[in-house]
């Protein structure tokens, strides 16, 4: 991994101007945030600086205004939510450059928190103008970017600024890139990489980066049907991407010469409907799967299978699924690995790092989410890292 820098790179900051993105974009209902954990992950970061003495401007997207302003989607509503979690008042700016911000930070006290408005309202955001990224930076001393989550884009909050000013990597960030370049960067091996979820389409690149990378690639989940078809096995009515089994093909290719190991399953659990706890549901071979049937979990030999690949493994990277978790019983496998994963990873012989909306669901539902060595939520950015994609806002960070 190319070096970053972090908060224990800043000198004496008694005074100074941090500019500081975060992810405020908290999931509303009523006014409030339903949930909180995106400003817990900041909070550290805010904390830190604010006790060294900075005056502390927190720099956030709210929705997707387009480039206007759109009352409905000001900074302003998560100001409350962001008080709570910090335990102290922060100011509204309801700005980002220009005399109102002047005058705010006039008005703060060393160690005290300011809240910009939405940084979207303003179009040379998301168009990443360097003029736009100038005139937030003239505030600034210097510049932290703790937003994985909006890394993958290259806006002028999340990239622009790090050419503008001294940059560093908050402490979300930072436990952030490092989790990641344990899991592949620069991992222990054997790695194994879990990619489950619905469709290989959306997937595509995940998978052919990782044969690359990874000495196991246990495929389950909606896509383990699509690789199943390539290899000639009737999948029934299961979700499957037909006109892609020639790409499944050529992963599986691709896989056997790079050396990696594809773990497709051999036994299935399957369904006439999709419904929880339906009539028709009977565990089978992959081979014995009738016309009228789903495949809509791994069964167990294969969950058993798979759980001793990853107890010959140092490091474990998740991404989907492996069955249809939210229904029950199909959440049978997905639950019983990420249980496996977890247990290892408390033995102390497992790095296990996952990621992924429903990923983190389904490792919150098997109760594990706090005993792999990191799940991340940020979603998009996540996949991109996966995909082996550079990520403008790390690459300014470490530039
Ligand atoms: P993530 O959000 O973690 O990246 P995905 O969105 O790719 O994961 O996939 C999650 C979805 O895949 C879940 O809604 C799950 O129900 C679905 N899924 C998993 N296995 C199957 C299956 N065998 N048939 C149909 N859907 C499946
Ligand atoms: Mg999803």
């Amino acid at each position: 991994m190319s070096s970053f820098k972090t908060l224990d790179d800043l000198g004496d900051i008694t005074g100074k101007v941090a500019l500081v993105r975060v992810d405020l974009n908290l999931p509303m209902k009523d006014g409030s945030a339903t949930d909180v954990s995106r400003v817990e992950a900041v909070k550290p970061t805010i904390l830190e600086l604010a006790e060294k003495g900075a005056k502390v401007l927190l720099l956030a997207h709210y929705g997707r205004p387009k480039g206007q302003r759109f009352s409905t989607m000001s900074t302003s509503f998560v100001q409350g939510d962001v008080e709570k979690v910090l335990d102290k008042e922060i100011m509204f700016i309801p700005e980002v450059m220009g005399p109102v911000v002047e005058q705010s930070i006039g008005i703060l006290a060393n160690g005290d928190i300011g809240l910009l408005d939405n940084v979207r309202f303003w179009p040379g955001e998301e168009a990443n103008d360097p003029e736009f990224a100038r005139g937030m930076a003239a505030h600034g001393d210097f510049y932290v970017n703790d937003a994985f989550s909006a890394a993958h884009r290259a806006h002028a909050s999340t990239e622009g600024l790090a050419h503008h000013l001294p940059a560093y990597a908050g402490r979300a960030m930072e436990a952030e890139l490092k989790a990641l370049d344990a899991a592949l960067g620069n991992p222990e091996a054997p790695v194994a990489a879990v990619v489950g979820g619905a469709k290989v389409s959306t997937k595509l690149d995940v998978l052919t980066n990782l044969v690359g990378k990874v000495q196991h690639l246990i495929i389950g989940g909606g896509m383990a049907n699509t690789f199943l078809a390539a290899k000639g096995v009737d999948v029934g009515k299961s979700l499957c991407e037909h006109e892609l089994t020639a790409t499944a093909n050529r992963i599986i290719d691709e896989a056997a010469h790079a050396g990696c190991t594809v773990h497709l399953p051999y036994d299935v659990v399957v369904a006439k409907e999709f419904a929880a706890n339906p009539a028709s549901l009977r565990t089978c071979n992959v081979h014995e799967v009738a016309d009228d049937e789903m495949i809509l979990d791994v069964g167990p030999l294969a969950t058993e299978a798979l759980a001793d690949v990853l107890k010959t493994c140092r490091t474990l990277v998740w991404n989907g699924p492996m069955g249809a978790f939210e229904t029950e019983p199909f959440d049978t496998a997905t639950v019983a690995l990420a249980r496996t994963a977890a247990a290892l990873t408390q033995d102390g012989s497992l790095i296990s790092v996952a990621g992924g909306g429903d990923t983190v669901a389904a490792l919150a539902h098997a109760g594990v989410k706090d005993e792999f060595t990191f799940v991340s939520t940020a979603g998009g950015a996540f996949l991109e890292w996966m995909e082996g994609k550079p990520l403008p806002g790390v690459a300014a960070l470490t530039a």
